[in-house]
């Protein structure tokens, strides 16, 4: 099941001449969204979404300071505040088909009708603000002690991140065999959507992992990196940004300090490990509030958000999937949110198996649309940067010297080789 897809992607992207720009798919620190921007940066569909994520942003982060004690017990204390959110931003990329290309869009349109579940894991709108359709759960057994997880009804995904999480935790498993196995952590629901205590998480491509400890039982701390076995740690950041395609992973300051002092000390490139880290806007590894005890990694998908980005025009044939996932806001009503969705009250009440007409804010519905969707989010083109992999090392180099006079590294690595 892993392999087609990827297979499909290489296939199909390779001979694509696109004028690449240099991100399509960007991100930004939640905090700089409320503190600056405005609707033209968001550069949402209408002004009205764009305030909305505005709003969204801001009002989660203070509901979630409330929640976040009921957070911290079963879901490493994930409650998102100070993550990403992804930038709508059209980088001008050719609109060409890179990763669907196997698909005309009348095949496209006749699966959707008739076969949809064929058309495999498909990743929908923003990972702050979308659903999945054809979910796959993370494989629970690990069969080879691997991985565990955490939460299996919160372990929904698309095909490609199962499998980029299933390699990354085979690598370290290959590595480190008496290492106890990664924990699984929350990824989405079935059908996507917004669940607590996240604010992303909400298309399948965002998994938090567990931090490695010495054994398999998980310790109370606060300063997590203090106690995590942090050489497991860095084989698995390693292996996430080698052989996945990984888009950022968040995680504490404190816990990038502890990795990249380790990373050093094996030996790893200096300059290699200040782009992962150092990048700015570019760092695939970035800070985060509340993530001291867990990686949050969020994937590109590349089949998966390319098939998003195809099917929503498409989601009005089939009205079993013509839904929008809404969470309740203040001053919502049933009557308003049917207006504004192209939906009625019985519908939606119909959808969420609903008697009367009381709604709580946060709460969240399911709402069955009777046309185009004209307010769900569309992001542009995905397009997958080549991932960063290391300079090779010096054994690496067949025709270096055995004595390391050939280093790959700079003048740093000197300081390295007392350690
Ligand atoms: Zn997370």
């Amino acid at each position: 099941m892993f392999v087609t897809g990827l297979a499909l992607v290489a296939a199909c992207a390779s001979p694509a001449p696109v004028a690449r720009a240099p991100l399509v798919v960007t991100k930004v620190e939640t905090a700089t969204i409320a503190a600056t921007s405005t609707a033209s940066e968001l550069v949402a569909r209408d002004t009205e979404d764009a305030f909305h994520a505005l709003l969204t942003t801001t009002t989660t982060t203070v509901a979630m300071t409330t929640s976040a004690t009921v957070a911290a017990s079963d879901d490493e204390r994930d409650d998102d505040s100070g993550e990403v959110l992804e930038e709508e931003v059209d980088s001008g990329v050719d609109p060409r088909l890179r990763y669907t290309c196997d698909l005309s869009d009348d095949d496209l349109t006749a699966r959707w009708v008739k076969t949809p579940e064929a058309l495999g894991s498909i990743s929908l709108g923003f990972a702050h603000e979308g659903r999945l359709i054809n979910a796959e759960q993370f494989p629970l057994g690990g069969e080879t002690g691997a991985w565990t997880v955490v939460m299996p009804n919160r372990a929904w995904a698309t095909a490609e991140t199962i499998e980029y999480v299933v390699a990354a935790a085979r690598e370290v498993h290959r590595l480190r065999p008496d290492a106890p196995p990664l924990r699984v952590n929350g990824i989405s629901l079935k059908e996507g959507g917004w669940f607590r205590p996240h604010r992303s998480h909400q298309n399948g491509r965002d998994v938090d992992l567990g931090f490695y400890y010495a054994t398999a039982e998980v310790p109370r701390c606060r300063a997590c990196e203090k106690v995590m076995d942090v050489g497991a740690n860095w084989d698995l950041v390693k292996a996430l940004v080698t052989l996945t395609d990984v888009q950022v992973i968040l995680v504490d300051r404190a816990v990038q300090r502890a990795l990249r002092a380790h990373a050093l000390s094996v030996g790893e490139d200096p300059v290699w490990l200040a782009s992962l880290f150092d990048g700015g806007r570019n760092s695939l590894i970035r800070h985060a509030r509340r993530h001291r005890d867990h990686f949050h990694v969020r994937f590109y998908n590349p089949r998966a958000q390319e098939l998003g980005r195809r099917v929503a025009p498409l989601l009005a044939q089939r009205p079993d999937q013509n839904l929008r996932i809404y969470r309740v806001r203040n001053g919502d009503n049933l009557g308003k949110i049917a207006l504004r969705n192209k939906s009625s009250i019985r519908a939606i009440q119909k959808a969420n198996h609903m008697r009367g007409t009381f709604l709580r804010i946060g709460q969240v519905l399911r709402v069955p649309m009777r046309g185009p969707c004209t307010r769900c989010p569309v992001p542009p083109p995905v397009e997958v940067p080549e991932r960063r992999r290391p300079p090779p090392s010096p054994a690496e180099l067949a025709d270096v010297p055995a004595d390391g006079s050939g280093t790959t590294g700079t003048s740093t690595t000197a300081a390295l080789d007392e350690g």
